[in-house]
């Protein structure tokens, strides 16, 4: 991907990843860019400025929440998938990434220090792909090196990108999880423009796992389109036979939604998208999805599939439903955010003891109350 234009922050004293940027990059502060689409053209490397660390936004006690943690040390994307959420989020749109990994580590250590016995999965991906390109992938690199030193942290690179070659040779120690977001190829030329291939997903999954990565696949959003069934059957059986199930540490399946607000942005930016054109109801939580039964026959089915391809021991969660919905597609259901928290815990542990060292304990998984850090 090549930018416009890079411009790094004089504020920044620190070396690390910035070097090979250094030559064709302007020393000054972000050009604040507001235009969606154009903000992904041009790249600003800045300080850390505040917090950054904190619990999921999208956390929702209403809802079986899976209750990730996230840096946002990266914002805006250089992919267009027609139903991204920052179109209708960013005010400043330029693609801006944190160089000061020291700091972002300090932070998170004093924040999960507080509590030793706790699994903390921490994800870089809330506001945009977390290895998308160069720089991002190489911002990820420090983080990778640094989490070998967090006891009970893991981090969670997300991407539909292919782009993990500057990670193969780190030694992250399996405290990293390279993570992807996975369509039938049919979705991913339609709706996740620019982003990789699902062969080249593939091929970059492959690398990551016999370079020793745990895997995490994320089948969200399922797309409702004619012929959904066989193409998600299909997914999964390319995706088995590049990886082996015991090298995926969890599968979390989430379908398509969206805010009412989005629904226009996503007609003017991308006019030929049909997906604001199914039926769809509006949540609680002001989002519309697809209608329950559909989506429990989505991910029925999946989980069938799953199954089929000998995946039943990667831990699979649904990300964003109600205990009815858990009931309807699994049988049964944790009994609330801290329980799967737990599980999701007992589970990395129990499968990926590199990964998570501490047994977890039940208890105060269950006491816990899922506040944003202050
Ligand atoms: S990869 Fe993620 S952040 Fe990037 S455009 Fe797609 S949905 Fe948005």
């Amino acid at each position: 991907m090549k930018f416009k234009k890079v411009f790094i922050d004089p504020e920044i004293k620190t070396q690390g990843f910035l070097s090979p940027f250094k030559k064709e990059a302007e020393i000054s502060p972000s050009p604040k860019i507001s235009d969606y689409r154009q903000g992904k053209r041009y790249l600003f490397i800045g300080p850390k400025r505040g917090e950054i660390f904190h619990i999921c936004a999208s956390l929702d006690p209403r809802y079986i929440c899976c209750s990730t943690h996230v840096i946002s040390h990266i914002s805006n994307c250089p992919f267009e998938c027609t139903y991204c959420f920052l179109q209708n989020y960013l005010t400043d749109t330029t693609l801006t990434v944190i160089a000061e990994t020291e700091k972002i580590i300090e932070e998170i250590r004093e924040k999960t220090g507080r509590m030793p016995w706790r699994l903390f999965r921490i994800g870089t991906w809330e506001l945009g792909d977390s290895l998308a390109t160069s720089p991002l992938n190489r911002a990820s690199i420090g983080l990778v090196e640094a989490f070998k030193e967090l006891p009970n942290c893991v981090l969670k690179l997300r991407t539909k990108g292919k782009a993990v070659e500057p990670l193969l040779d780190v030694d992250h120690g399996g405290k990293t999880v390279i993570s992807w977001t996975v369509n039938p190829p049919q979705v991913i030329k339609s709706e996740e423009i620019g982003t990789a291939t699902l062969e080249e997903r593939l091929k970059a999954m492959e690398k990551v796992s016999r370079a020793g990565y745990p895997v995490g696949l994320h089948f969200d959003p399922m797309i409702l389109f004619r012929g959904w069934e066989r193409a998600y059957e299909g997914l999964i059986k390319e995706i088995f036979s590049a990886i082996s199930p015991k090298n995926v540490i969890w599968i979390s399946i989430g379908a398509l939604r969206f805010n009412p607000e989005m629904k226009k942005k996503i007609e003017i930016n991308y006019p030929f998208s049909r997906i604001t054109a199914q039926e769809l109801v509006l949540g609680d939580d002001n989002k519309f999805r697809y209608p329950r039964p559909i989506r429990v026959e989505m991910f029925r089915h999946l989980l069938a599939a799953l199954r089929e391809a000998g995946a039943s021991e990667c831990f699979t969660y649904l990300c964003m439903e109600r205990w009815n919905v858990w009931k309807e597609v699994f049988g049964r259901t944790p009994k609330s955010i801290g329980h799967l928290d737990y599980l999701i815990a007992k589970s990395v542990h129990e499968r990926f003891p590199k990964t998570a060292k501490i047994r977890p304990q039940k208890r105060p998984y269950l006491e816990l109350s899922y506040q944003k850090f202050s």
